[in-house]
């Protein structure tokens, strides 16, 4: 059993270890994918011996307005939020960078895949991590044969569980055909997003993303990339991506809490640029992790300390 199994969970209004917060199989979240989730990481300074929480209150809410879209009673406010957040981090004395996963779900044991009058329940729990997608190489993408879900079907904005099996789908697909990463289309034919993180291209020098019409989640790191580039003077277009943009593209990057800012080498085999990371995205991924760490002091508003 991993260490981190013996550290606290929060499960069912209390903090208890992680391994012991489990959950009935007849729960309705756990048959009908109703339930939704964050995100989030804290980066560890070795130096300043200090674990900082990434823009912890917009992921509050962010949760909260999943809430609304899939019919939860949750309303914890802020202030209750991080502090179970940060005491869960203090009491299991962690000191190493970690993804933190609050967690919304219909507890009920019914049968009926319903949203109303259900009720939910909030976990949160922790795990080690350091990259998920590789930042120091070039990924290898691919626009998949999956199409992203539309608001009318299961809203990406909403960070639902069940919608995660459209991610599934494209990862997969991608991963088995021997590439790292997938792309997806929106119903339309514009570019969305990867699997679980935002993408951006440059071209001539423009910072461009995909408007959140085009089915995407509202990621927060993808705000900060956008905040990072004005803040840099670089110019920045929230706008409909063609496919063929992403081929004709200077730099292409993800963003994401678990991605981070991880850069684009190749899509559908085609070399991005000339293969290597790009000026842009090199500034912004140099500012990301030194922020994150706490060592800007203009962007110390988004971190919230630990210890
Ligand atoms: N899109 C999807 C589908 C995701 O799962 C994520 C990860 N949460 C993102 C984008 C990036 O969002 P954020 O920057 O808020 O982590």
């Amino acid at each position: 059993m991993s260490d981190f199994e013996n550290k606290p969970a929060w499960f069912d209004g209390k903090y208890v270890l992680l391994k012991d917060a489990n959950i009935n199989i007849r729960t309705h979240a756990l048959q009908y994918g109703t339930a939704f989730f964050g995100g989030l990481r804290a980066y560890y300074n070795k130096n300043k011996n200090n674990l900082y929480l990434l823009r912890l209150e917009d992921h509050h809410t962010r949760l909260r307005q999943s809430a609304r879209i899939l019919q939860m009673h949750w309303a914890m406010p802020y202030d209750e939020f991080r502090d179970i957040t940060v005491n869960l981090l203090r009491q299991g004395e962690w000191r190493q960078n970690c993804y933190l996963r609050p967690f919304i779900y219909k507890s009920e044991l019914t049968m009926s895949p319903r949203l109303h009058n259900v009720e939910d329940k909030f976990a949160l729990y922790a795990i080690p991590l350091d990259d998920y997608l590789d930042t120091k190489r070039g990924l290898k993408a691919a626009v998949s044969s999956w199409v992203r879900i539309s608001d009318n079907q299961i809203p990406a904005r909403a960070k639902a569980s069940g919608g995660y099996i459209n991610s599934a789908l494209a990862k997969s697909e991608a991963l088995e055909n021997g590439f790292d990463e997938a792309i997806f289309l929106d119903q339309r034919g514009f570019v969305s997003e990867g699997s679980a993180e935002n993408i951006f291209i440059v071209r001539n020098g423009r910072l461009i993303t995909p408007g959140i019409a085009s089915a995407i989640l509202e990621g927060i790191t993808r705000r900060t990339v956008l905040s990072m580039a004005k803040d840099m003077g670089i110019e920045c277009e929230e706008r409909d991506v063609s496919r063929t943009e992403l081929y004709t593209a200077d730099e292409v990057f993800f963003s994401g809490t678990g991605a981070q800012i991880a850069w684009i080498e190749s899509i559908d085999r085609r070399k991005i640029g000339d293969g290597s990371i790009g000026p842009i995205t090199r500034k912004l991924q140099d500012t990301f992790f030194r922020f994150a760490a706490g060592e800007i002091e203009q962007y110390m508003h988004w971190l919230t300390p630990v210890y």
